[in-house]
């Protein structure tokens, strides 16, 4: 059997960056108002250093253990690491320790192991738009309350809304909800105008409903390797 390999890092970039500022441009958005960042979870160090090399200045990593190791190893090159997975409470401040952002904070205990008198982490309340608790994220009704939670408590400084579109529903469908919800969001955050939203699959749905920062994986970086 042969394995497909398809083309190389520098060219599945560039084709994300051209898709990216196509549906910003379509959306009559500046791409500049734009964060990509590339996911490489399950991706050795050696392939963010490429990224690295090809301009990408933002990664997201979604297991801890792994991202602690890799923002160590990759210190010299002052990446901003972004921490998109689900997170524990007793994880939580190792986390912050090395993420400069964290996408995932969506209930109070985990605000509350986040408080720091010493450090400012930023991040975003991840919203559940499936009917799942087990999905992880707040429901929309429960948002205004958790956000008031994180104004209040110092260490943690509120970006906006972070959404993962449910299989079921049209992404498009998916990101008009969270652009709602980041509405709703701001009459309590007037600052939390930021929307992380829109993966390999659905970036342009998500620019076309206001995404600010975009999480891409599989598109840039290929096929995760499996699991070990
Ligand atoms: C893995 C992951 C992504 C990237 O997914 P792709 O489909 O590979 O682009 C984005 N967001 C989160 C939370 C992830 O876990």
């Amino acid at each position: 059997m042969t394995r497909q390999v398809g083309p190389p890092l520098a060219e599945r970039l560039a084709t994300v960056r051209s898709g990216v500022a196509e549906a910003a441009r379509e959306a009559g958005r500046s791409p500049q108002e734009l964060t990509t960042i590339v996911v490489t979870k399950f991706h050795p160090a050696s392939l963010v250093r490429e990224l690295h090399a090809l301009g990408v200045q933002d990664v997201g990593e979604s297991r801890h253990q792994e991202a602690r190791q890799k923002s160590a190893e990759l210190a010299p090159l002052r990446l901003t690491w972004h921490f998109v997975g689900q997170l524990q409470g007793k994880k939580a401040r190792q986390v912050a320790a090395y993420a400069d952002v964290i996408h995932s904070v969506d209930r109070e205990s985990l605000v509350t192991a986040l408080r720091s008198d010493d450090s400012v982490t930023d991040c975003f309340l991840q919203l559940n738009l499936t009917d799942d608790p087990e999905r992880g994220g707040v429901d929309l009704a429960g948002l205004p309350t958790l956000a008031e939670l994180v104004l209040a408590t110092p260490g943690l400084r509120l970006l906006g809304v972070m959404a993962i579109a449910p299989l079921d529903e049209e992404p498009r469908r998916a990101f008009a909800r969270v652009r709602t919800a980041s509405e709703a969001l701001r009459t309590v955050a007037p600052d939390a105008t930021a929307i992380s939203a829109g993966m390999s699959g659905d970036y342009r749905e998500a620019i076309l409903e206001g995404a600010t920062h975009l999480r891409i994986g599989t598109a840039i970086t290929g096929n995760r390797p499996i699991a070990g």
